[in-house]
């Protein structure tokens, strides 16, 4: 008798011994996934692994996963496995049935387990529910909610041939909330990532705008109108400093007759070397720019009228013993130059307003162009140059 005793008690303990390791490997396999959340990020494929992680945990058969879109203020099916595309509708539908399941799920924030679809009470009555019965034995249901108890998600999880246990409940109940901040951290990441990539697209569009406006599109040079922008700029820089600053129109000569003899193709591939060569023959704070067709300007702050004849004469040099096109068998150009120079702005910065820059910039621009027209007239090849004193 008493060896009896000891041998129920002994099965007793060695059960509940059982139980507790049982229980012990439960969660030490659910910190084990929290371990691999950390490095998990991706909204979309931490829920799936989630999903998986606990279908073999609880030895379900299929499972999903609803997130709330709060937009909508709806529950979206965020991932599932194991389920039939057909069932998937059906799900859905009893979710959204009104005044029904989710109403019960909120109802049960512990988390809840049907036993058996076909003798459920609360399935018996519902006509959708006996599909999923013919499927299905058993279903649980855990709500994934903040500690504020806030329903962010819900697990549902599915057995075809047995019952969820109580246990297998109470231990995903108190993971739950775990759950509910590590995926709401990644759905949240999610949108901060796909913000700032929206961010970045329209930075991208917008700075392309830009280029388009103020960029030449075949030389890549600076075009007109920021060439004119940036020339009030440094007129504003040249009267607060005391500094002169300087302008060079160059027009390359006979340069239909390059399109003529060789190509369009030809002379468009000229004009992109011709704007290499005048990019690399300036300052760093100068600008050249396209002024239209194969005229150029160069903007030269600091300049003196000296100084900005002596650049065009070696430019005037370089341009003529240049082989252009060498890639196509190469041939010579020669270009004209036109220069003109503000020696001292008499205006304080405080008087430059829009109309008197207009002015100056008027003055620099009719002057260099003169001066080009006359090196045009007299032979080509040449600079000439006008001073203020010769305009006035
Ligand atoms: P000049 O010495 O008097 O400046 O003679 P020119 O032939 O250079 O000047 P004109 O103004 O008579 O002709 C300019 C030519 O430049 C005509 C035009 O077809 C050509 N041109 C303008 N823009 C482009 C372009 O983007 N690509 C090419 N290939 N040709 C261009
Ligand atoms: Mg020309
Ligand atoms: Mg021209």
């Amino acid at each position: 008798m008493t060896n009896y005793i000891i041998a129920i008690f002994g099965i007793v303990v060695l059960m509940a011994t059982y139980k507790i390791y049982l229980d012990r490997e439960f969660y030490r396999h659910l910190f084990e996934l929290e371990d691999f959340f950390e490095s998990e990020l991706d909204f979309t494929s931490l829920s799936k692994n989630i999903l998986i992680r606990l279908m073999k945990e609880t030895n379900s058969t299929s499972g999903m996963i609803y997130w709330l879109d709060e937009t909508q203020n709806d529950f979206k099916l965020k991932t599932l496995n194991g389920i039939p595309t057909d069932k998937i509708s059906v799900i859905t539908r009893i979710l959204r049935q009104p005044q029904g399941f989710i109403e019960k799920i909120a109802g049960n924030p512990q988390g809840f387990i049907i036993k058996d679809f076909k003798n459920d009470d609360y399935f018996k009555k519902m006509e959708e529910s006996q599909e999923l019965a013919a499927f299905y034995q058993s279903l649980m249901v855990i709500p994934l909610t903040t500690v504020e108890n806030k329903i962010l998600g819900i697990l549902l999880l599915f057995k075809d041939q047995s019952i969820f246990t109580n246990r297998q409940l109470n231990l995903l109940t108190v993971f739950a909330p775990r759950l509910a901040v590590r995926l709401d951290n990644a759905r949240l990441y999610q949108v901060t990532r796909e913000t700032a990539l929206e961010n970045s697209r329209l930075y991208v569009n917008i700075s392309k705008l830009y280029h388009q406006a103020t960029l030449d599109e075949l030389t890549g040079l600076a075009n007109r109108m920021f060439l004119i922008q940036r020339m009030k700029e440094e007129l504003k820089k040249a009267s607060r400093f005391q500094q002169p600053i300087s302008l060079i129109f160059v027009d390359i000569d006979n340069f239909k007759n390059v399109n003529a003899k060789y190509s369009h193709q030809i002379g468009d591939q000229v004009l992109i070397e011709f704007a290499d060569l005048l990019r690399n023959s300036i300052r760093e704070y100068d600008v050249a720019s396209r002024f239209g067709g194969e005229e150029f300007v160069l903007l030269l702050p600091q300049a003196s009228l000296t100084n900005s004849v002596e650049l065009a004469e070696r430019l005037r040099e370089k341009v003529a013993n240049t082989n252009f096109c060498a890639a196509a068998d190469g041939l010579n150009i020669t270009a004209s130059f036109g220069v003109s120079a503000i020696m001292k702005i008499t205006a304080q910065p405080n008087q430059l307003d829009d109309e008197r820059l207009t002015n100056y910039v008027e003055s620099l621009v009719s002057r260099a162009d003169d001066a080009l027209g006359e090196a045009k007239n007299s032979g080509r090849n040449k600079v000439v140059y006008r001073t203020e004193e010769a305009e006035e």
